[in-house]
């Protein structure tokens, strides 16, 4: 039987660790060949020791998403090497969380710089070799704080939230050429980034959500690869909430 994405070519930013690299796993899984872009990358072993059949199919790269001329020269190896690019999934964040009285400017340039600018670098190359093939799926990996807000992530709420307006934005622009561009905003996901939360912000945190439990990578990832699927071929501009009944 035919793999879903046999003969695709994706990007997973961040693609190598927590999120990232379950998107990377999964797309990989059926017949992609992904590279997982990520500022520090361990070793390959390191990576996806857990499935060495995959690992053939993955490819870790250095890159800065907040660097314009990282990310083209990423890209432009990307298309010597495989001619083509037919999938990107902006998945590359951060956190630096502070209230709003006490924020730096710096944590918010930095979290605004990797999240959203971050993720208009990534588009705005990507979207090239795109608009030629006239074939694109491009997933977005926003947060429910984008869209509910989050006492002490006034900085990642907003990168969210832009890149909410961001994704219709280009969706519009891009469906002329056959590129869907969505955006996937999970809730609270098992991760090293949670990992970081008190016992007391999880347990409140699962008392608001109505599934009882958070989501593991794999949720994401699934979503993803739907989105990025024949299937959703008529799905655009849209925001896919994964949150457990989080936010309704
Ligand atoms: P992790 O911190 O585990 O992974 C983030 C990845 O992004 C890392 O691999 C990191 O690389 C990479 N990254 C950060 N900055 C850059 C940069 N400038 N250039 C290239 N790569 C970079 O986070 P998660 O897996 O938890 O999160 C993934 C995405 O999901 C993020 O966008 C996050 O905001 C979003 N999300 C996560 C939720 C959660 O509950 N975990 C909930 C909602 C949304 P390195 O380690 O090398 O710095």
């Amino acid at each position: 039987m035919k793999e879903r994405f046999e003969n695709r070519i994706a990007i997973v930013t961040g693609g190598c660790r927590g999120i990232g690299k379950s998107i990377a796993m999964k797309l990989a899984s059926e017949g992609a060949f992904v590279y997982a872009l990520d500022y520090v990358i361990p070793s390959e072993d390191e990576v996806f020791s857990e499935q060495p059949e995959l690992a053939a199919r993955i490819k870790c790269m250095q890159a800065d998403v907040t660097n314009f001329a990282s990310v083209e020269s990423c890209v432009s190896t990307i298309i010597e090497e495989s001619k083509k690019i037919d999938i990107l999934v902006n998945n590359a964040g951060i956190t630096r969380d502070n209230l709003l009285m006490r924020m730096s400017e710096a944590e918010w340039d930095a979290v605004i710089n990797t999240n959203l600018k971050g993720t208009f670098i990534c588009t705005k190359i990507v979207s090239r070799p795109m608009m030629s093939q006239r074939y694109g799926r491009i997933v977005n990996i926003g947060s429910v704080v984008g869209i509910m807000g989050n006492a002490g992530q006034s900085n990642y709420s907003a990168s969210k939230a832009g890149m909410v307006g961001f994704t219709k934005s280009i969706a519009r622009e891009l469906a002329s050429r056959n590129i869907l561009v969505n955006l996937i905003a999970p809730g609270y996901v098992r991760t090293a980034m949670t990992d970081k939360l008190s016992e007391e912000q999880r347990k409140a945190f699962l008392d608001n959500i109505p599934l009882k439990r958070v989501a593991e990578p794999e949720d994401i990832a699934n979503s993803v690869a739907f989105l990025c699927s024949d299937d959703a071929s008529y799905i655009t501009g849209q925001v896919l909430n994964i949150n457990g009944g989080l936010y309704l």
